[in-house]
């Protein structure tokens, strides 16, 4: 732990950037009020502004304000990794102030849908806090429709401007894919399911580690192409509302980077 680090979290009156009225215009009647119903507000029908304690009223002039945009948002992701990836990470956005300040209210600038592997937690990964990341997680980030329902949600009704599709080296769930695929074997439970998503993405030009390291991008690719097919998301993409990134974290030297 370094000092920067202590003192951050020491300080206790650490202001939420994000949590303050959203940098554009509320939404329909029915969008403000399911997105009260969904973080939690008490006071239904009196927005959520009206709802905030006052001690939340406002963001310090010092605080940054929330990415806007899928650039922006994904700027602050990458400093946050370059942050953890190189020991001096803030951990942002964790005091009791910010605890409260959430209490009636979210407006998270990313959607990360990686994979459950225990070695890639986004918030680390990518130093943010409280309120910052709406996270999904999957083995091997497999979309079912409760994954689309739930980068849909944070998309459409919190208006977050960027997801990010986070592949990891190493992967256990494109491993199992590619050794079921070369086996012929059938794998338990609902195990199989997933092996039968990555199935497309599997690399035929490679053999043994480079195969499946190679696998973990194209299924990156694959699950990105099929969230940029979805037609409310491909619509806020023309417009420059939303982007859709993939993106692989590397356990050996801690670093995330976009896949083309
Ligand atoms: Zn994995």
């Amino acid at each position: 732990m370094n000092t920067d680090s202590a003192a951050h979290r020491g300080a206790g009156r650490e202001p939420h950037p994000f949590a303050g009225p959203r940098p554009t215009t509320d939404g329909p009647v029915r969008r403000t009020l399911l997105r009260t119903a969904l973080t939690g507000a008490a006071a239904l029908g009196t927005g959520l502004a009206a709802a905030r304690p006052a001690t939340a009223a406002t963001p310090t002039r010092s605080a940054p304000p929330r990415p806007g945009t899928p650039d922006e948002a994904w700027r602050e992701l990458a400093a946050g990794n370059r942050r953890w990836c190189t020991y001096r990470e803030r951990h942002p956005h964790e005091t009791p102030a910010v605890r409260r300040t959430l209490t009636t209210a979210q407006h998270p600038f990313a959607v990360v849908l990686g994979c459950i592997d225990s070695r890639v937690p986004p918030e680390l990964v990518f130093d943010q806090g409280l309120g910052d990341l709406m996270t999904v997680r999957t083995a091997g980030e497999v979309l079912d429709e409760a994954v689309l329902g739930s980068v849909a949600y944070g998309v459409l009704e919190l208006g977050i401007p960027l997801v990010v599709v986070l592949g990891h080296q190493s992967c256990g769930a494109v491993r199992a894919a590619v050794e079921a695929e070369e086996s012929g074997g059938h794998l338990p439970a609902h195990i199989q399911y997933l092996a039968d998503q990555i199935s497309p993405a599997i690399d035929h030009g490679e053999e043994g580690d480079a195969r499946i390291d190679a696998t973990v991008d194209a299924n990156v690719r694959l699950v990105r192409s099929k969230l940029v097919a979805e037609p409310d998301l491909a619509a806020r993409i023309t417009t420059g509302r939303l982007g859709i990134v993939g993106a692989r974290y590397e356990l050996t030297d801690q670093r995330v980077h976009r896949l083309a």
